[in-house]
């Protein structure tokens, strides 16, 4: 009997390529997904002037806006991300995110005056959530929300009940660096692992898994170059410059690709050891760490197997 074939469609949303594959010559649904893609883009994104996140971002300082059931639901998830100890993530970080401009036309290093005006700016007690009013409110003017680390994650989990609504069991979703495997053809996906700052095809390795979703964020995607240093796009809100440690990329496994975004932020602030020890306490959450001196370093494998595709690198386990 002959394999199934793969169907494969592509375009461009969000800034990224999305690519969605099916076992099925299934264009309409392969269109229809993109329209899914699309309207939560519309909803979500800070990269234009109108969306249900502007709206509450344009009302900073001056009163709460009710959203959609699915924005305030996101907004809240952010928000307890953000309040975790220690944590790197910030859903109020968009004025640094805008100062910055990493990844659009006119990026520079701020002076440090500028960063540090900004930085009580970013505060995420200071957004306001009303469950029974599904209100945001942004406490001070010049707050600004940006959901650019996790909206990716969310809308992939989105497609993935989508597609399962329509009996779809077996599909690979890429939404530029957030990849969901449907189910498992021949056992497993196989879904590849970026080699930091190398040609765009170039890969670490290759993980194999079945109903999981692979997030990989890397300080490689989004960066410019000034005064001999690379400036790139997660930004430390305790510092309000970019995270610096040893890591290049942190690849998470896990069921949802929105515990996969937000937990490669998380674990990016950590770094390697305590991401390591935060991680033996989370059997559902896997992680792939590329340093900077071409280690790869596992969590586990208790949700993929990693085959190592480039020997200039080592492999090796968290250790205890
Ligand atoms: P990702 O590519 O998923 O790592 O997300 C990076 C994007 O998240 C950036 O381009 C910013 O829009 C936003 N961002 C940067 N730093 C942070 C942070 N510390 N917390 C939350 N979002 C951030
Ligand atoms: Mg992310």
């Amino acid at each position: 009997m002959s394999e199934p074939r793969l169907h494969s469609w592509s375009t461009v949303l969000m800034g990224s390529p999305i690519v969605l594959s099916l076992f099925t010559d299934d264009r309409d649904l392969a269109a229809r997904v993109f329209r899914l893609i699309q309207r939560y883009e519309d909803a979500l994104t800070v990269n234009r002037a109108v969306s249900q996140v502007m709206a509450v971002n344009h009302a900073a300082g001056l009163h709460p806006v009710k959203v959609s059931g699915a924005v305030y639901d996101l907004i809240r998830c952010a928000k307890a991300a953000s309040m975790v100890n220690d944590s790197a993530f910030n859903l109020a970080i968009g004025p640094l995110v805008k100062l910055w401009r990493i990844g659009f036309q006119g990026s520079r290093v701020p002076g440090r005056e500028e960063i540090a005006e900004r930085l009580p700016l970013t505060r995420p007690a200071e957004v306001i959530l009303n469950d029974h009013e599904r209100s945001v409110f942004l406490a001070r003017a010049g707050m600004e929300i940006d959901l650019g680390a996790i909206a990716k994650g969310y809308i992939a989990d989105r497609v993935r009940d989508f597609l399962r609504q329509q009996g779809v069991e077996q599909a690979l979703i890429n939404l530029g660096g957030n990849v969901l495997a449907l189910g498992s053809p021949q056992g497993a996906w196989s879904v590849g692992v970026k080699k930091p700052f190398a040609a765009a095809d170039g890969l670490v390795g290759v993980v194999d898994v079945a109903n999981k979703s692979v997030v990989t964020s890397g300080i490689y995607e989004r960066w410019f170059e000034q005064d001999g240093k690379r400036w790139h796009h997660i930004l430390d809100p305790r510092t309000g410059y970019p995270l610096d440690n040893d890591i290049e990329s942190v690849t998470i496994v896990s069921d949802d690709s929105l515990d996969g975004d937000v937990w490669t932020t998380l674990i990016y602030g950590f770094g390697v050891e305590k991401g390591c020890a935060v991680l033996r306490q989370r059997e559902d959450i896997d992680a792939i760490f590329i340093t900077k001196n071409r280690e790869v370093i596992l969590s586990s494998q208790r949700q993929f197997r990693f085959t190592l595709l480039d020997d200039s690198y080592r492999i090796s386990g968290c250790t205890a």
